[in-house]
């Protein structure tokens, strides 16, 4: 089935220096890249890409309070709350803060499930969890505990589109309706 996502090399990998070890990654596996731009994103843009929910304010919170306790730590130390939705909140804050401190690669790449594909290619949110053999495991080892502890989003280089309805909405929000 071929489909398109979003991908957005963060500044993390621009500063990095690792935007094109990962876009041969995708290359390598088959994608194409149907649409690219290096650009400095709006707080506006920004704002409107990360949702704007409880949903996912609480999706992002649990995945903090996992990490720590996959590390045996407290949350409320760093934090001052075991509340997934508090949290969630303050991290969608770093990310705009964060993703707009720099440029970005934001790209649209098409191929076979590219979304699920993609996906698994980029590995767990928290790099420190995600497999080696991921974009994500390989190129650092970030974690919750860290990124917190220096009020700042966990450093993993890539977005990608979760979903098929997220893909198309975030398509079309970089890149305008036509390259959806
Ligand atoms: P993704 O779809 O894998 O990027 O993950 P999410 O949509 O859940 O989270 C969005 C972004 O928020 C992630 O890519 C990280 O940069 C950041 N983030 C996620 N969890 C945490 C966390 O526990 N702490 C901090 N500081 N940042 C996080």
């Amino acid at each position: 089935m071929l489909e398109r996502t979003l991908v957005i090399l963060k500044p993390d990998a621009v500063q990095r220096k690792l935007c094109g070890k990962i876009i041969s990654i995708f290359e390598e596996a088959g994608f194409n890249i149907v649409d690219a731009k290096f650009t400095h994103a709006s707080k506006e843009l920004v704002e409107r890409h990360y949702p704007n929910n409880n949903k996912w304010y609480t999706s992002v919170g649990n995945k903090s309070i996992t990490n720590y306790q996959e590390q045996g730590l407290d949350i409320k130390n760093t934090m001052g709350t075991d509340d997934p939705l508090e949290i969630g909140k303050v991290v969608k804050k770093w990310l705009v803060e964060y993703m707009t401190s720099g440029p970005v690669l934001a790209m649209v790449l098409e191929g076979n499930n590219a979304i699920k594909n993609v996906r698994k290619m980029c590995g767990n949110t928290i790099p420190s969890s995600a497999e080696p053999s991921t974009i994500r495991g390989r190129f650092s080892i970030d974690s919750s505990d860290m990124a917190n502890s220096e009020h700042r989003p966990v450093k993993n280089l890539i977005h990608a589109s979760g979903e098929p309805d997220e893909a198309k909405y975030e398509i079309a929000l970089w890149f305008g309706s036509e390259s959806v």
